[in-house]
């Protein structure tokens, strides 16, 4: 039987980082087995999912890279993938659970489900015991209640039995025999619940492999109990580990950006998230870090899980983007910076090479794009620093010297008609300082730093001064 996984995210947000680590791992998986990946849409619950949350999560997921094979905009054998489009099938087989005995009309109101789980945690005793009230209801009486209108849930008639299973991720697990007691499939608004139109369509859609995150072990026996009442069996199930911030508390948006689209807009690479996501619970067979993600494609395979929490440390997935940026050829890398510089940044009027040359230079100063501006402040920064050692090395003895003759040779070279001093200029301009100046070592180099930057540190002259404009070293003299 070919592998069928799918991502089934509730349009009610922007897609989490952790939602976006799921599609990928059903994407890999899907891929690793030549099977299929199918995009779900859960929109059952009226109030909270949104179509706008649909068409950014669909971008989000494009821009991701994860492409699906069935779902929405591309359709397939298995739809609608819209669950709202699939009403009709929960409302007939919640029908027939009811017809077969193995689900019941519940009449309990609000007030009423509020008190007797108030008087469950009284007793010390789980909050649903007191829930199947109407369990042995006489069937022809609730139908009459049915049809008279009357508000109602449709709970299912838990066996009340241990359910187990093996977690391929996390072994074998088993839950207690009145974990969950008689749950709610259908709202009382005749839309049904997240696990019944999931166990549905896991099995219509004839799912082989459910990936998601741990925090759904708790559903899980609630869906296997449902398999077991259809008569169907159950997808292999791989619940992947949380990721947790540096509290170790699951990641949450008071551990800074945890929507995808926010390391969108930060301009962070996609290809970067993803090779950090997919680490974070799976571990490449050679320990390597750094790789694209059809490399990875032979080598996945669940036998790599962890089962313990994965910490997300955005400083990591910075270092991955940098690692990501400098894997580009310089066309892409050009492509990939440029237009993450504001609109009226000097750069844009340099010439190709020019910028070819200078983000060859400078990425491997930086991880992510916004890290940029600041470096290239050596380029182009008329304002002299005002730090301690920029004052330092201005009071010096032979600092006056050096400037002195700078501005001169600037002066000289500008009337040449050079626009950008080359290597071998600025080595004649050192070796004058050494050999007619007389001045050496760090005098002669954070001196004559100084003089053509305005800076006491930074990057190699070499490099900097011949990437340096001569409007700006005009500018920088007073000129
Ligand atoms: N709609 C559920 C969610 O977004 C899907 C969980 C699952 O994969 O079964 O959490």
């Amino acid at each position: 039987m070919s592998v069928r996984v799918r991502f089934a995210p509730s349009p009610t947000g922007l897609l989490h980082i952790g939602g976006a680590r799921t599609a990928l791992y059903c994407h890999l998986f899907a891929k690793a087995n030549k099977g299929s990946f199918v995009l779900r849409i859960e929109d059952t619950d009226l109030e909270r999912s949104k179509r706008e949350y649909e068409d950014a999560m669909i971008e989000d997921l494009k821009w991701c890279g994860l492409e699906w094979h069935e779902g929405p905009q591309v359709g397939g054998d298995f739809g609608p993938y819209r669950q709202s489009e699939r009403t009709q099938l929960y409302k007939d087989l919640a029908q027939q659970l009811v017809d077969e005995g193995k689900a019941y009309p519940c009449f309990l109101t609000n007030e009423e489900l509020e008190e007797l789980t108030e008087k469950a945690k009284a007793e010390n005793k789980a909050p649903h015991i007191y829930h199947d009230k109407y369990r042995d209801l006489d069937p022809v009486e609730a139908k009459k209640r049915v049809e008279s209108g009357e508000t109602h849930v449709i709970r299912f008639k838990n066996p009340g039995k241990v359910v187990s299973f093996t977690d391929l991720v996390r072994g074998d697990v088993s839950f207690p025999e009145d974990m969950v007691g008689d749950f709610v499939i259908m709202r009382s608004n005749g839309m049904p619940v997240y696990n019944f139109c999931c166990v549905i369509d896991d099995w219509k859609m004839k799912m082989t492999h459910v990936m998601r995150a741990e925090e759904h072990l708790n559903n899980t026996v609630r869906q296997l109990l449902l398999y077991e009442a259809f008569g169907v069996s159950a997808p292999e199930f791989a619940h992947c580990s949380l990721l947790v911030g540096e509290d170790r508390q699951k990641l949450s948006k008071r551990h800074g950006a945890t929507s995808v689209v926010q390391y969108k807009d930060q301009q962070f690479l996609p290809q970067a998230l993803m090779n950090y996501l997919c680490l974070l619970g799976w571990s490449h067979p050679e320990e390597k870090d750094i790789w694209d993600l059809d490399e990875i494609v032979p080598l996945f395979d669940l036998s790599r899980f962890s089962k313990s929490p994965a910490l997300y440390d955005i400083e990591k997935l910075k270092h991955f983007n940098g690692e990501h940026m400098r894997r580009l050829d310089t066309q892409a890398l050009v492509s990939y910076l440029k237009p993450t510089l504001s609109k009226d940044h000097a750069f844009h009027q340099q010439s190709e090479q020019w910028q070819k040359d200078c983000l060859e230079f400078f990425k491997e100063k930086i991880n992510t794009p916004n890290e940029l501006p600041e470096h290239l402040e050596v380029l182009f920064s008329t304002t002299p620093s005002d730090s301690p050692e920029s004052a330092e090395v201005a009071s010096w003895e032979s600092t006056p010297a050096i400037r002195a003759y700078v501005k001169e040779e600037i002066k000289r070279l500008d009337n040449e008609g050079v626009s950008f001093i080359s290597v071998d200029q600025f080595n004649e301009m050192t070796n004058h300082c050494k050999k007619e100046l007389k001045i050496k070592g760090k005098f002669l180099f954070k001196g004559l730093r100084l003089a053509l930057t305005g800076m006491a540190e930074g990057p190699d002259l070499k490099v900097v001064i011949p990437l340096t404009p001569m409007s700006v070293m005009k500018a920088r003299q007073g000129l």
